[in-house]
């Protein structure tokens, strides 16, 4: 038995410019990070409101160890279930105006326990195409049968769903794509849901704290948000992106909760996350509330950096989130842009296959609440100077 195998398969990965490389942050996760002792101005978080560093959020923590301590110990189900998680369940369920919510280590975990204590081997998933990996990786372990539907494309979903099926029935979605920035098709989802009696299962990492009133996430983005406010949905979000601390959540109806208590693995053989940390996320959902001129300072810079960027090249995807990806195509043509713009003091991420399609590498800049106009600025004159 020998290692070579694994080395040819990562030469190989090199000569493809698929190789992923690790940087080494210095500082804390904001729009100026220090990265191998340089400082950059950074596009590369998904700290959409730059809360990750926020005094507020930091205080929380120490008060929350000072009366918890640090790590949980055990599992939810055995002790390590603390007032400071069912605090934070409870007020994340109001947020998300849906009957109960638990609390997840990661958003991958979330989506893995959901998934599969739902749905199993006589079932049918049917997911978009363009869905987060942890998405795909948690149909896989469910065991169902999976049928992909075209991005976004809701007849193709309409004839797939149509098709004659005794078992249970649902659908899985990225809310706001995370490579793309687009959002899904909620209202017409919903309808298909109706129509042929599937579950909507809704990933809100991106939207969450971002999207609709006091950032209650994708659910609430459109104006008639009650069209939305189905018990079929069971909603997803994460609490490590805009939320700036760690860890996710499933808020639906308090059946699905107790089902997923009892049958998500990946929430009962892990130790819970420490409860100090669901003080921070407190925190966060406070600041959600209170400072709407995050996101309004967030829509300023979207169209800012839309504006700037036009006659490039290259072109922004469609996309009306922080997320605003710069469609490249080639791996190679999109790692030199990323390391030009390096060497220019900017951070902006090359994204290459198989975290998106073949021939779509990109570079994609997300931006924040933190960032000023003239940081965006520089960002557009950096690659205008790099078009020609
Ligand atoms: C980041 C992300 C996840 C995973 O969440 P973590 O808390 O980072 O594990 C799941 N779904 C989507 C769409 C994401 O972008």
């Amino acid at each position: 038995m020998t290692f070579e195998v694994l080395q040819s398969e990562l030469d190989t990965r090199a000569t493809q410019g698929l190789l992923r490389y690790r940087h080494e942050l210095q500082s804390a996760q904001g729009t100026r990070v220090k990265v191998n002792g340089k400082p950059f101005l950074s596009f590369s978080s998904n700290d959409y409101l730059g809360l990750a560093d926020h005094p507020q959020l930091l205080a929380a923590l120490q008060t929350g160890t000072q009366q918890y301590g640090l790590g949980a110990g055990a599992s939810h189900l055995v002790s390590g279930h603390f007032s400071a998680h069912e605090e934070l369940e409870q007020a994340l369920a109001e947020f998300v105006d849906k009957p109960a919510a638990l609390l997840f280590s990661s958003g991958y975990l979330a989506n893995l326990g959901a998934v599969q204590a739902l749905v199993g081997r006589r079932d049918k998933i049917f997911a978009d195409k363009l869905n987060h990996a942890s998405l795909n990786d948690a149909m896989l372990l469910s065991r169902a049968q999976v049928q992909r539907f075209r991005h976004n494309d809701m007849v193709h979903l309409a004839q797939l769903l149509a098709q004659p099926h005794s078992g249970r029935k649902l659908v899985i979605t990225d809310a706001v794509f995370s490579m793309d920035g687009d959002l899904a098709l909620l209202p017409e989802l919903l309808a298909l849901c109706e129509q042929y009696d599937a579950w909507l299962l809704v990933d809100d990492a991106h939207g969450f704290g971002i999207l609709g009133e006091q950032g209650r996430g994708s659910l609430f983005h459109r104006r008639d948000s009650s069209d939305l406010a189905s018990p079929r949905i069971i909603y997803m979000a994460t609490l490590g992106k805009a939320a700036g601390v760690s860890g996710a959540f499933i808020a639906a109806e308090q059946v699905v909760i107790d089902t997923l208590v009892q049958n998500a693995r990946s929430y009962i053989y892990t130790t819970a996350s420490p409860p100090a940390l669901s003080c921070a996320v407190l925190a966060s959902l406070r600041l959600f509330q209170k400072e709407e001129w995050r996101r309004t300072q967030l829509w300023k810079l979207v169209t800012q950096l839309r504006a700037g960027l036009n006659g490039l090249p290259w072109a922004l995807m469609h996309s009306d989130t922080p997320i605003q990806p710069l469609l490249v195509g080639n791996n190679n043509v999109a790692v030199a842009l990323s390391e030009a713009l390096r060497t220019r003091g900017i951070w902006v991420p090359a994204i290459r296959p198989p975290t998106v399609p073949q021939g779509t590498a990109r570079l994609r800049i997300s931006l924040s609440a933190a960032h000023s106009e003239q940081n965006v600025a520089q960002l557009i004159s950096a690659l205008h100077e790099l078009a020609h």
